[in-house]
């Protein structure tokens, strides 16, 4: 048996993964909100997991694991976009939720096995906050209903905070309606004008924290192995999930096991829609990055530390990847997953530790190996190398060689130092050998100027 091991935030240790039964291995992704465009940074938690899931099914089979990630389409954000717009909500929801979905594919991740949608789950959210009520850790008020947060002993736990460290922190809400300010919404009301359910407290809609409880207690039961997201939902959303759950069912745990990324940041800040300074995925798309190349460079930094996205690290993931997808072109080798390949990522996901690896595959001409770990993290593959054909020299290599002969029969090397200058304008290095050329695209590639050069001589691409 692979034997896997987690930093898990609640121990602040890294820990050997046991499942609660092998054969039905379960975790929990908090997914997005649904109103805008994923940014870069969304992507983190979405590849961390998504490497994770690869490595349960590795070890345990893809039958024994349930993957979750919800989608969270009731929220004063989206609210606001339709008021903004004039759009119904349904429809922003459904079309952010296609982009999300076609964006973390674009990606190269696997989709999870239960994507569920929070207003689906309205009525196990209203049961839940009623055991809340009954258990007497809730309370209504004014049409809210309050989680009380004081009557939950271990509150702070998972992220290690005291309650006047999360008083001061958060921008915790005094509203007459609450008994304590910590206390935190599990039931609000809604205006006419907003989407709302008719509920023993009145016509609302539930808080953000208690539709992941609700979820995942009615997907994956009141126990389960693997909760995560980025460190920024540690407090307050998971502590509330946590608190909520523990208190509806005392006598569960709910999750083990929790698994949080660090941020994703821009000039040493944290990319948000907040702070303005983000981009989204679908940018960098259309802007021409490929998902293999954004993804490589993802899992070049390990989950837990912070990241930086810049265009150089862009490139020479672009240039690592040519030169592989060169190697395995006309390579016959059979793929081979190298225990070392999987002992590594069993060791906290450490994936950086895997392109090391593949580095030393690539330089030793282990080819099978290469391209079986690469596959692995999910590069390297078929789906992923559209991008990559774009660069194919074949071509242009065979224009050199025709303009060189020529040119040595005639002695005449004007044409061919004009196409290597042209070349070399655009990013790509002419390697000339005795009876061949290689042409190696450098870090200044431009593909633009290549389109030129191809469409100068009037040649297709392929
Ligand atoms: P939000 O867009 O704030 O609703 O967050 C959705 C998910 O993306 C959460 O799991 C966040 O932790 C995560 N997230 C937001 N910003 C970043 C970032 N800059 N880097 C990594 N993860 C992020
Ligand atoms: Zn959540």
């Amino acid at each position: 048996m692979i034997k896997i091991k987690l930093h898990n935030t609640l121990a602040r240790e890294k820990q050997t993964f046991v499942p609660l039964d092998e054969n039905n291995v379960r975790l929990y992704l908090c997914g997005p909100t649904v109103y805008d465009r994923a940014h870069l940074g969304n992507a983190r938690n979405v590849i961390m997991f998504d490497i994770l899931y690869r490595l349960l099914i590795k070890a345990y089979g893809k039958n024994s694991i349930t993957y979750v990630r919800n989608f969270t389409d009731i929220d004063d954000k989206i609210n606001n976009r339709s008021l903004e717009t004039g759009r119904p909500i349904k429809d922003i929801t459904s079309e952010t939720i296609q982009w999300y979905m076609d964006d973390m594919a674009a990606l190269g991740n696997l989709e999870p096995d239960l994507m569920p949608r929070a207003t689906d789950f309205i009525p196990q959210m209203i049961n839940y906050i009623e055991r809340l009520i009954e258990e007497g850790f809730a309370y209504a008020e004014e049409g809210h209903v309050l989680f009380s947060v004081s009557k939950y002993k271990n509150y702070g736990r998972l992220s290690g905070r005291s309650i006047e460290d999360m008083i001061a922190g958060a921008r915790v809400e005094v509203a007459s309606y609450k008994r304590d300010p910590m206390d935190f919404v599990l039931w609000k009301p809604s205006e006419k004008n907003l989407p709302g359910w008719n509920s023993p407290w009145g016509r609302g809609r539930p808080g953000w924290h208690i539709e992941c409880s609700a979820m995942a207690h009615d997907l994956l039961g009141a126990n389960f192995d693997i909760h995560g997201g980025g460190n920024d939902l540690q407090f307050p959303h998971h502590e509330n999930e946590i608190a909520q759950s523990c208190c509806a069912y005392p006598e569960s745990e709910f999750a083990r096991y929790w698994l949080h990324n660090e941020m994703l940041q821009v000039d040493g800040k944290k990319m948000s829609k907040s702070l303005g300074n983000f981009f989204t995925v679908r940018d960098l798309l259309d802007r021409g990055y490929s998902g293999e190349v954004i993804r490589f460079v993802f899992l070049s930094t390990h989950y837990s530390k912070p990241m930086d996205w810049n265009n150089s690290k862009a490139l020479e993931a672009e240039n690592i990847l040519r030169k592989w997808r060169e190697l395995i072109k006309n390579n016959s080798e059979k793929i081979s997953l190298s225990e070392e390949v999987i002992k590594t990522l069993s060791d906290d996901l450490n994936t950086a530790g895997v392109i090391t690896l593949l580095h030393n595959y690539a330089n030793n001409g282990e080819i099978g190996k290469l391209k079986g770990a690469a596959n692995f993290l999910g590069i390297l593959t078929e789906e992923m190398g559209d991008w990559c054909e774009f660069y194919d020299m074949g071509f242009l290599e065979k224009l050199f060689m025709d303009f060189r002969k020529l040119a040595i029969e005639n002695k005449n090397f004007e044409n061919v130092d004009e196409l290597r200058s042209k070349l070399t304008t655009a990013g790509v290095d002419v390697q000339i050998g005795k009876s061949n050329v290689v042409l190696v695209p450098n870090a200044s590639f431009d593909l633009k100027k290549v389109d030129e050069i191809i469409s100068f001589y009037g040649l297709n691409k392929v």
